[in-house]
């Protein structure tokens, strides 16, 4: 089932969720306080209107509570995103998200009630360092500031031809191995029986420093 957001602040990033949200086949209502803007979303998105964000009784009038979620799009006018987002809570938004331009929006955003803050430029530019730091860390997903998840590309030729027991890798690197992408065949909680052959992609579950640490000794 669909489920209902509104983009405020049709930027290159809220103007690229705004469409990736409809491909998606969400509702969306789009605001932005630039007439242009508007005119061309308003084919795209499920509603689009022209409103100021920073003025509560624009934003009171659009019925925002009732919507799942509601995202932030304004970076470069920091006083407008803090104050869209403040009024946002206030009027009882269950759900706000709101796009930081740097570190210091982010902890205003986060002490004024933003439910989630992101960064786009700053996750992106960390995850394409990351790509190229460890070619062999397909997926990482942090779980808690301890823990994380990661899609480990085996090419190190230690590590090939003996299986998961003869590796020991739950006491010897303290990670559990969930899953396993092999050539032509995807196994869910793998036997210790199972052989690594190269280019086995393994699902590792454990610390983030386990998970990192074992990247790199398997690349
Ligand atoms: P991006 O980097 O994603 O392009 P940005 O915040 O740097 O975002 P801006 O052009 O400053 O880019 O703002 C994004 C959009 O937010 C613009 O379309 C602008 O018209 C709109 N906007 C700015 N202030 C308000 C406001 N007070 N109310 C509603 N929309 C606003
Ligand atoms: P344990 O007592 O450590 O659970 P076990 O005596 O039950 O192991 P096996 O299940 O045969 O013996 O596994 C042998 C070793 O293989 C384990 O000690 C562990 O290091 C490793 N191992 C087995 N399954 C996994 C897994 N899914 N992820 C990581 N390591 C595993
Ligand atoms: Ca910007």
């Amino acid at each position: 089932m669909a489920q209902t957001f509104a983009v405020i602040g049709l930027g290159r990033f809220g103007s690229s969720l705004l469409e990736s949200l409809i491909n998606d086949g969400q509702e969306v209502l789009a605001i932005d306080n630039n007439q242009e803007t508007i005119q061309e979303y308003m084919d795209i998105a499920t509603h689009a209107v022209i409103a100021d964000a920073q003025d509560e009784d624009s934003l009171k009038e659009l019925d925002l509570p009732s919507l799942e979620h509601v995202i932030v799009a304004i970076g470069h006018n920091q006083q407008a995103s803090i104050l869209a987002t403040i009024l946002l809570k206030d009027l009882g938004c269950k759900h706000v998200i709101a796009k930081a331009e740097n570190n210091l929006h982010a902890r205003v955003l986060s002490k004024i009630g933003a439910d989630e803050v992101v960064r786009p430029e700053h996750e992106m530019a960390q995850q394409v360092a990351n790509r190229l730091v460890s070619p062999n860390l397909l997926n990482y997903i942090t779980l808690s500031d301890e823990y994380s998840i990661g899609e480990i590309k085996i090419s190190n030729f230690e590590f090939v031809n003996k299986t998961i027991a003869d590796l020991d890798i739950r006491s010897e690197y303290g990670l559990n191995v969930i899953a396993i992408k092999a050539h032509e065949s995807f196994i869910v909680a793998p036997e210790a029986s199972y052989e690594i052959h190269i280019g086995d992609v393994l699902t590792v579950i454990g610390t983030c420093d386990n998970v990192q640490k074992f990247d790199r000794l398997v690349t």
